[in-house]
């Protein structure tokens, strides 16, 4: 799987490729699609959500920047598939998951497969203030905005990895930093397709 789908479309990162290559994401996924999860396509895991496809995530793994020691925030926890990855690195994860069936499902995977990852029930947009400021934060549904509040949530350098678009369209990936003047820079990095970032009250 790294080989042909993800260093062939260029991921370079040494540690991205050696975590992708590490966390067994057989075990992310429901039992009856086992056999394909190592395919170059994202996967259903219950309740309309997916598992995203493996490049995608080495990308924006890759697009982050981060490395050991560094605390990250995920929003959209989903199977625990990219917390895992992050961890796997050498970042100290915390993630929120909207559906609470999801949340607990990914803490008992991430937690059979050791991965001391913190896993919160919740809206995210709103981001996880408490373990605020973050050397990166990453978004895995897409909201059509980007949310204020994770912005101010980033360390000065540091960046938000997030879909943005239309629900059910094809959406553009962002890579937002903030730098010591509290100035935003957005760069975009493809076009993609996720599912829709909800709210409590939608
Ligand atoms: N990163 C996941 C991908 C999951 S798909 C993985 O590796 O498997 C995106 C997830 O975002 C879904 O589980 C969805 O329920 C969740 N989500 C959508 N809107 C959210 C919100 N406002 N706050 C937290 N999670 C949200």
């Amino acid at each position: 799987m790294v080989h042909s789908q993800i260093e062939f479309r260029g991921i370079t990162d040494p540690i991205v490729l050696e975590a992708m290559r590490t966390v067994p994401r057989h075990r992310f996924v429901p039992d009856d699609l086992q056999a394909r999860a190592y395919g170059d396509h994202p996967l259903p895991i219950g309740y309309g959500q997916t598992i995203s496809q493996p490049y995608i995530v080495a990308m924006m793994t890759q697009a982050l920047g981060v490395g050991p020691g560094d605390t990250v925030l995920e929003i959209g926890a989903g199977s625990g598939y990219q917390a895992a990855v992050l961890a796997e690195m050498g970042c100290r994860v915390y993630t929120m998951e909207i559906v609470p069936e999801l949340a607990v499902r990914a803490e008992t995977t991430l937690h059979d497969l050791g991965y001391d990852v913190t896993v919160s029930i919740g809206d995210g947009y709103f981001g996880w203030p408490e373990h605020a400021p973050y050397d990166g934060i990453v978004v895995t549904a897409a909201p059509d905005h980007v949310p204020q509040p994770l912005i101010e949530q980033l360390k000065p350098g540091a960046a938000l990895v997030i879909p943005i678009g239309p629900v059910g369209a094809i959406q553009t990936m962002w890579r937002f930093t903030v730098d010591d003047d509290g100035e935003v820079d957005g760069e975009s990095l493809g076009s993609v397709m996720f599912v829709p970032f909800t709210r409590t009250d939608d």
